[in-house]
């Protein structure tokens, strides 16, 4: 098997992973992997749910957008611009998750950032600040996510005001691992939020 086929299967496997999870629904979010060592990214297709995404559904493109190779002829998410400017911007960043988990996605509507209630929370993502609403898929949107990284070097998540949270990790399993906690921290503030004070 080639580094890329390993990485398609790898791409659909973590895919599936967070859309039974339910850190996304419908035909939303959008997850990709950049090819180790090299300047192309295998991105996940617009339209197909990421319960369903086959690894020869997945989009091989050039960190400027350009398609190298579609075998099933798909087109790739409309979300590929902030994957890609984060790519360019982060030569850390192995992996993206941008999910729409119900929890975080609440909180994202407080304009704030995700508040990090467990020792865990502040441990692994130390910082998630919350950056502005524009339409999915549009110039505005990217450009927001672009100065988000640019304002907060140092942080592996952002919350999508109204829309989701963009999670960047070192490879796959550490960016689902990163949207999997976002997830169970707001469910936690949330949950604690609701507990009357005793004293
Ligand atoms: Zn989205």
């Amino acid at each position: 098997m080639s580094n890329i086929d390993f990485f398609r299967q790898k791409l659909s496997e973590f895919s599936k992973r967070a859309f039974q999870r339910r850190l996304v629904g419908g035909t939303g979010g959008n997850l990709s992997v950049r090819i180790p060592d090299t300047d192309t990214v295998l991105i996940t297709p617009t339209g197909i749910s990421l319960g369903d995404v086959e690894p020869e559904e997945n989009i091989l493109v050039g960190l400027e957008g350009e398609v190298l190779d579609s075998p099933k002829g798909l087109k790739g998410t409309k979300e590929a611009g902030f994957h890609l400017a984060a790519y360019r911007l982060r030569p850390d960043v192995g992996a993206i998750a941008h999910v729409h988990p119900p929890y975080a996605t609440a909180y994202s509507n407080k304009e704030k950032p995700l508040p990090l209630v467990t020792v865990s929370a502040r441990l692994n993502l130390k910082h998630v600040p919350c950056i502005e609403c524009f339409p999915p898929g549009s110039p505005e949107l990217r450009d927001c996510v672009i100065e988000g990284i640019i304002n907060n070097p140092e942080v592996n998540s952002l919350l999508m005001k109204e829309h989701g949270i963009l999670c960047m990790g070192r490879d796959l399993r550490h960016a689902y691992y990163l949207a999997d906690l976002a997830e169970d921290t707001a469910k936690i503030a949330y949950i604690a939020a609701t507990i009357p004070d005793t004293k």
